[in-house]
């Protein structure tokens, strides 16, 4: 069995029918339900329901100022939504870095606080983060009591979630917080995150970009022509102590399950190399073939190649927590999804 860590008040970020600049919203709730659905019918999963850990974990990765934003900004900014016609609460402003007035305006915070339009701040947007992030420490949690793997099934996602900047879907970024717990409850013991997502997770390579203790790898579609655009090069590997410490591979638009795999023996053989006590796994099922996220073509993996992904990773038989990311195309969600973890169970 699969211990899966889900909480239906995530879904209080409701972006159903969400429309950005001509674009329907590709995050929406509808992921989750189907993700829930298919893992309760799988008769190999158990559905599990996260603790409250408060906001101490996340403040070991997200800045106080920031936090406080997040839980304030969608009331701050209720008053001005006539500004943008009504619709939700985007970034509009964004704050250069030769900024030097730190405005007060709800505008200017959210200017400060996002580096993209992809997060809207809707009134369940706070407690469905803070859910998602409680689903992800929940999860290592039952990793530390002794389970070889726990499920969270993270809704909003959070691989691009900076310290103190939201971006790309993403606002708390679970599984930074995940590995940050891992560490702290294990004498800055090695973590190893592994990021399969399609997109560079360049939340949390920033977030653990100066520590040793953390090994980030990361297979992505190239930076030069996908979002996220400014992390996510070959030659970004740590800084400080933390030089080495993490390892892009980013790869081509096109790239189908067996160019995948072979990269992904490389990135394996650096999180055994790296012989951490815990792995932290950024889970996206957008690098599946037809993903409408993709600015590209994309990346073709199939639900075999899945299959295979999850069977590598478990191959590594280190303690493991599973985070969900991306993946937005519905009709091939579960199956995708259902074909990676059965490796898990
Ligand atoms: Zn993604």
């Amino acid at each position: 069995m699969l211990k899966t860590v889900y909480d239906p008040k995530q879904q209080q970020h409701d972006t159903t029918g969400l429309v950005i600049q001509g674009q329907a919203f590709l995050e929406v709730p509808r992921r989750a339900e189907i993700l829930q659905t298919a893992l309760a019918q799988s008769g190999w999963c158990s559905q599990i329901e996260p603790k409250d850990y408060g906001t101490g974990p996340l403040a070991e990765v997200h800045s106080p100022g920031y936090l406080e934003f997040l839980e304030q900004i969608a009331t701050l900014a209720a008053p001005y939504g006539h500004i943008q016609g009504g619709g939700p609460t985007l970034g509009d402003t964004f704050a250069p870095g030769v900024a030097r007035h730190f405005s007060p305006h709800p505008w200017a915070k959210i200017g400060r606080h996002t580096f993209d339009v992809s997060v809207p701040f809707l009134p369940g947007t706070w407690a469905a983060a803070y859910a998602s992030a409680q689903c992800a420490l929940s999860a290592a949690e039952l990793v530390l009591d002794g389970d070889r793997t726990a499920y969270a099934l993270c809704r909003p996602p959070g691989h691009h979630a900076l310290s103190a900047q939201a971006g790309g879907y993403c606002y708390l970024n679970n599984a930074a917080i995940a590995a940050r717990y891992l560490q702290r409850h294990h004498g800055g013991m090695r973590v190893a995150i592994l990021d399969i997502d399609y997109h560079h997770g360049n939340g949390t390579q920033e977030i653990f970009y100066a520590d040793p203790g953390v090994l980030y790898v990361s297979l992505h579609a190239d930076p030069d022509e996908e979002y996220p655009f400014y992390w996510g090069g070959a030659d970004e590997r740590g800084i400080g102590a933390g030089q080495g410490a993490t390892l892009n591979l980013p790869l081509p638009a096109g790239t189908g399950d067996a160019q995948y795999l072979d990269v992904l023996d490389d990135a394996l053989d650096a999180v055994r190399e790296y012989a951490p006590i815990f792995l932290v796994v950024s889970v996206g099922f957008d690098g599946g073939q037809g993903d409408p996220s993709a600015l590209t073509k994309g990346f073709a993996l199939t639900q075999d190649g899945f299959a295979t992904i999850g069977q590598r990773i478990r191959a590594l038989d280190r303690p493991t927590v599973l985070v969900q990311e991306g993946g937005y195309r519905l009709d091939t969600l579960a199956d995708n999804a259902l074909s990676f973890l059965r490796a898990f169970a």
